[in-house]
């Protein structure tokens, strides 16, 4: 066991739903990482130093290790390249970035710097998607459907980032799906056409369908929508030469053939953070842009449809 001081102190930038639900309690059961401070404009915790902002905490809190970025995707590069300059391992939450091209000069700073960038995917650690990606290496895929339905009020209430320039709308979830069939299926796809239906009064898609095709001519689809009340939605189903594989649940759920072969309570956020803690111990790196350049061939191949005004209240 670490003791505390040998502990990577660490500190949250936006506390925010994903801080507060996920982060905060992860931090608390990992080893070799504690919460040192925290870095947020309207909120704190309660036993923890407190900074308005990254820029204030860098500048008072010098024995800060490193920072988890919190805050939505349009703010975090530039948090991210001024914590890198100051010496921090970062961990970008998901998306990791409002572009594409903004990661490679952060990837290329951490490795100048000796320091570790970890760009998080929460969903690849979700206990179906191992064993589905050792299942499908294995069989001929014949198709693949992406079901990601959610309510955006649930989800999000009130996060008015998501349906700016940026903040992705439906895709900020749908993106989850991407991150796990860029890491189950074995041979890369790309988008081929996509309808991306745009609220009249945001910047964002509320809802989309999206084709893609891998390289050895496969077929996937992805249903996105962000209106499904009720019961919610985040299913893959892959066809192949012997069944149905089903990941549900986002993925912590996996079936063959409706037979359940996996079904566990999640832990995504704990993986994540033991997983910084190693990649931190090994001067390493992690930045996968897969699933965000799907979404950025989305928004460019894709047709827009304009639909009613979305009011969050
Ligand atoms: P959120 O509740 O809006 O929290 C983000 C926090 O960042 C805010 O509370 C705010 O705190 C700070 N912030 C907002 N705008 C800022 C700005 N312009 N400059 C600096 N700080 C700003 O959003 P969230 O749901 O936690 O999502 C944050 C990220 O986590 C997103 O990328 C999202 O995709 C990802 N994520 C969310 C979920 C989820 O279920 N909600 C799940 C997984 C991943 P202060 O006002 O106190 O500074």
């Amino acid at each position: 066991m670490t003791t505390p001081t040998d502990d990577i102190r660490l500190a949250i930038v936006g506390l925010g739903k994903i801080a507060r639900d996920q982060h905060v309690p992860a931090i608390a059961e990992t080893e070799g990482i504690r919460l040192a401070a925290v870095a947020s404009r309207n909120a704190e915790l309660d036993g923890v130093a407190h900074y308005a902002t990254m820029d204030e905490m860098l500048e008072a809190a010098p024995d800060i290790e490193a920072v988890a970025l919190c805050t939505p995707p349009q703010v975090r590069r530039a948090q991210a390249a001024l914590a890198l300059k100051a010496g921090k391992h970062v961990l970008l939450e998901k998306p990791p970035g409002a572009t594409v091209a903004e990661l490679a000069p952060l990837a290329s700073a951490a490795r100048d710097a000796g320091l570790t960038l970890f760009a998080t995917w929460h969903s690849r650690f979700a206990p179906g998607v191992e064993p589905a990606r050792a299942f499908l290496a294995e069989r001929t895929i014949r198709s693949v459907e992406v079901e990601w339905k959610e309510d955006v009020r649930v989800w999000h209430p009130g996060q008015r980032w998501i349906w700016e320039p940026g903040g992705l709308g439906v895709f900020d979830p749908g993106i989850n799906a991407l991150s796990i069939l860029t890491y189950v299926l074995p041979r890369p796809f790309f988008v081929t056409s996509a309808t991306l239906d745009f609220p009249e009064n945001c910047a964002a898609p509320i809802a989309a369908e999206i084709a893609f095709e891998d390289t050895e001519g496969v077929h996937i689809t992805a249903a996105l929508d962000f209106l499904q009340t009720g019961p919610q939605t985040w299913d893959i189903r892959v066809a192949t030469d012997t069944g149905t594989l089903t990941l549900s649940s986002g993925g912590a759920k996996l079936f063959h053939d409706g037979e359940p072969l996996v079904e566990a309570p999640e832990a995504e956020y704990r993986s994540i953070y033991r997983r910084f803690v190693a990649l931190v111990s090994a001067g390493a790196s992690d930045v996968d842009v897969t699933p965000l350049q799907h979404v950025a061939d989305a928004f460019m191949l894709g047709r827009r449809r304009t639909v009613d005004p979305f009011e969050d209240a």
